[in-house]
Parts: structure tokens; sequence; C-alpha cells
């Protein structure tokens, strides 16, 4: 399977004189077809991490390859084309114009990748239609419930048909009902497209979504927890007694 991101050493630290270490030395590989998410404690470095994983940002010191391309060797014009030809970002507050209908909102990657009108409004159906989604696509956002604004973001992230997926708490500003379903869809595209995601959540039942844990804790990778061969149930137990083995350590010292 072929690697998608390779990241080595990974370091950042924020502030004057580098005061804080938000990443402290972080090995990860991602393959193609992988669903991971990254999960921790506010401020643990979920979203710095996903954020350096996915040319957002730069680590202090460590490399990022993406496709086998180190992100450092580009400059912004680069970047920001190999952003839109390989990555597709989701974020918690959807970042949909709201000047533009749900159909040129979802079109907009290919639209900046300059394919023809034709070709977009064909691929743009393809994917509205997998998202369930087709019926809303002449209307503007704020005509559209949160769940429907969000699926059409999901599908602006997928239209350009990326390498990797990148979703910050997708289902942060959603219900449970439609996050459940949001859920459910991008399982569906990971499993029978091999479409990769790389998800941050603070949220256990999320994280069972997914097929790798990444268990993050003061900057460092604290657990790594497959999936593999367990329900969804019983990974999203792994996981709660992974992400609360602190508190469990404390109240049994506290029986003593
Ligand atoms: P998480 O997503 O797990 O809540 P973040 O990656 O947002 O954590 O932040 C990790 C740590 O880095 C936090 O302590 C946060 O306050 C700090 N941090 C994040 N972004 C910045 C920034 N731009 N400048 C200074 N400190 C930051």
């Amino acid at each position: 399977m072929s690697e998608v991101v390779a990241a080595k050493n990974l370091i950042k630290f924020y502030g004057d004189k580098n005061k804080f270490k938000a990443l402290d030395g972080i090995n990860l590989s991602i393959n193609e077809g992988d669903y991971i998410c990254i999960m921790g404690p506010s401020g643990s470095g979920k979203t710095t991490l996903l954020n350096n994983l996915s040319t957002i940002d730069m680590p202090t010191s460590g490399t990022v390859k993406i496709n086998n391309i180190n992100v450092r060797s580009m400059n912004e014009f680069d970047l920001g084309k190999f952003r839109y030809e390989n990555l597709g970002f989701i974020f918690q507050e959807f970042n949909l114009i709201d000047s533009l209908t749900i159909r040129e909102n979802i079109g907009i990657p290919l639209a900046l990748a300059e394919k023809p009108e034709r070709e977009i409004n064909e691929r743009v159906a393809v994917i509205a239609e997998k998202l369930g989604i087709s019926d809303i696509l002449d209307k503007f956002p704020v005509e559209c419930s949160g769940g429907q604004r969000q699926r059409a973001a999901s599908a602006r992230a997928l239209v350009a048909e990326p390498k990797m997926v990148v979703a910050d708490e997708p289902t942060g500003n959603l219900d449970t009902k439609n996050s459940h379903e949001l859920l459910k869809i991008l399982r569906e595209l990971n499993e029978n497209e091999g479409i990769t995601i790389l998800m941050v959540t603070h949220d256990a039942m999320i994280a069972s979504y997914a097929k790798k844990l990444i268990l993050l804790r003061d900057g460092k990778i604290e657990e790594t927890i497959e999936r593999e061969g367990l329900t969804q149930r019983e990974f999203f137990y792994r996981i709660v007694e992974a992400a609360t083995k602190e508190s469990q350590d404390l109240f049994e010292a506290m029986k003593g």
C-alpha cells in the first residue's frame, strides 16, 4: 500500500523564543486507504499535528512528505496548487462561501484547477448524489440546515478526488443524528472507494468510526490502537479505556 504522508520527528514550538512545545517528536506514516483519528485532551496538539501534516503549517523541525514530496521544498504558490490537487479539507465551521450556491461551492476546487464547466457540473452532480444533497445544489448556504451544509463542505473536499481528506472536528457543529450520518458517509467512502481520511476529534464515539486511533498527550503519541478485528463498540471501549488511563490510575492510587 502506498504511503501518502510520512512525518519524521516533528517538533513544533509556539511563541517568542520558542517558549511552548506543542509537538514533541512525532513520527507517523499514513497509507492510502487509512482512516485515522487523532484524539487527545484539549491542548494536546491535535490541530497543530493535523495542520503540520497537511501543509497548513510547517514544523519547527522534522520533515513531512506527502506523496513523497517534502512540503518544505515548495514555495507558497506551489503549496497552494499542491493543496488543492492532493488534499480535501473539512472544518468544524463548514467554511462555505455565502454568496455562492451549494453547486458553486462544491465546484470550487475544480474551478481552481481550471476544469471545463461541463466537467465541473458532472463531477459535482456525482459527488452530491453520493452525499445525498442533489436536491439542494441550487440553494445558498443560508437556506440549508447545518447537516446539509457540512455535507456540502464534505462534497467540496471530495470533488477533486484528493489523495487525503483532512477533517478537523467535522461534526463539532452538528447534532448527534447529523454527526452519525456524516460519519457513516465518510466510512462508506473510505471502505468502498479507498479514500484516505485523517480526522481530529476529542470524542471517543466519533473516533470509533475510524480504523486506527492515535492518542496524543502533551504533543507526543501516547498510544496507537488499530480497530482491526474489533466491532465498533469494542473499539469504542478500547478508546475510552486508553483515553481515560490517567484518571483510572488516579482512582487506583486513591484506594490506598
Ligand atoms: P488541541 O487541538 O489538542 O486542542 P492545539 O494543537 O490547538 O491543541 O494546541 C496545542 C497547544 O499549543 C495548546 O497549548 C495551544 O494553546 C498552543 N497553541 C496552538 N496554536 C498556537 C499559536 N498559534 N500560538 C501559540 N500557542 C498555540
